[in-house]
């Protein structure tokens, strides 16, 4: 992540989604937006976000810093399945894979990050990438309206709604597919393709991939609602499932390694990988253990722009695309926009061409800070 989203708001030194501010916001949990956690300044987040960090700190519940006690807009599926009662989890400091191996978890030793409630005149929105993720919005006397936004998306899933659009006149944006080319086709299209892949292979095991924090959860909620199973699990899976469930959002899974999943294993059944996991020779194992032919099918946004090592891939993503990205940076009425993470270069470029004063985020308050230089000479 950037070290320019170290900024100036209100003259006090803000990180967002990066270490080095006096204050720093943390967008949502995954680990490459909660550099954070490694400062020993404190933070603000939403209370979902909190709770999912905590998950890494033994079990200490971020809630007992002080927790948010403004209302922040999750936008989040109510529950509306019946839950199958959760397997137990094994006991602390065990791991056990798919095989019923088992293995040490590395538990964080830093103490969890003094948190600290949303600034004054600062608010969070949802920003529909994950459980807990947020845009922020302030106003200030260096950009006017500032909104930031990390990992977002202008689409509904089906854990998680899609973002708001929120006026202002800068916007700071993550841009992890601002490539022109790259266009998402509708949710619907992406789940009836999986649904009909799913079908004509209901007598395999079939291996989903998906990132272990939101995506393994829409693929559970999808295993779910159109094949109406409940997939099997590893225990960090389960845990983020079992957060997203207090949450209000209903999964039915069962965690490998349980009596639960033993039995579900004996016919055909779906399981839920992260996809560094998911390799040939896994397939082969459980094929094999199993006397039942076994597929892999990744759920991803690179689906179409990186070779996949499996046997389907489907472009179903947690990110806005270019044309989302387009839509937000138009419609926001956004004076400026600075674009973060990627090829922001490129897409600020690809932004101009239609009408947008965009930048790389590399720019955000270089006059400002060439006019200091000056002065100081
Ligand atoms: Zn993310």
């Amino acid at each position: 992540m950037d070290k320019s989203l170290a900024i100036k708001l209100n003259s006090a030194l803000f990180g967002l989604d990066v270490k080095g501010g006096g204050i720093n916001y943390i967008s949502h949990s995954h680990s490459d937006h909660s550099y954070a956690l490694k400062d020993n300044a404190p933070i603000f987040c939403s209370d979902a976000t909190a709770q999912m960090l905590s998950l890494d700190y033994n079990g200490k519940p971020a809630e007992e810093n002080s927790p948010n006690t403004k209302a922040v807009d999750e936008n989040i599926f109510s529950a509306k399945k019946n839950i199958k009662k959760e397997s137990p989890l094994p006991g602390p400091g065990e791991k056990e894979d798919f095989l019923g191996r088992q293995n040490k978890i590395s538990k964080r030793k830093k103490p969890f990050p003094k948190r600290i409630q949303i600034p004054p005149s600062f608010s969070l929105h949802n920003a529909g990438h994950i459980l807990g993720s947020t845009q922020l919005c302030t106003n200030t006397q260096e950009y006017g309206k500032f909104v930031y936004t990390g990992d977002f998306k202008l689409r509904d899933g089906l854990t998680v709604k899609k973002a708001p659009i929120l006026g202002c006149d800068t916007l700071v944006a993550e841009c992890t597919y601002g490539n022109a080319q790259v266009a998402f086709p509708p949710p619907g299209e992406v789940y009836e393709s999986m649904e009909k892949w799913a079908k004509q292979n209901k007598n395999s095991i079939q291996l989903w991939g998906g990132y272990a924090t939101g995506k393994a959860q829409e693929l559970v909620k999808f295993i779910n609602t159109y094949l109406d199973e409940a997939p099997v699990v590893p225990e960090k899976i389960a845990k983020i499932c079992s957060h997203y469930k207090n949450n209000g959002i209903s999964l039915d899974y069962v965690q490998a390694g349980t009596n639960e999943a033993q039995e579900i294993m004996r016919s055909p059944f779906c399981a839920v990988f992260p996809p560094h996991q998911l390799n040939a020779s896994f397939a082969s194992q459980l094929s094999h253990a199993h006397r039942r032919d076994a597929k892999v099918a990744m759920a991803t946004g690179w689906t179409g722009i990186r070779r996949m090592s499996a046997h389907a891939s489907f472009p179903l993503s947690d990110h806005a695309d270019f044309g989302e990205i387009l839509r937000y940076a138009q419609e926001s009425g956004a004076k400026k926009v600075y674009l973060a993470h990627g090829k922001n270069e490129a897409c600020a470029k690809e932004l101009k061409k239609r009408g947008i004063n965009a930048f790389a985020i590399e720019q955000i308050g270089k006059k400002e800070k060439m006019q200091a230089i000056l002065q100081n000479q």
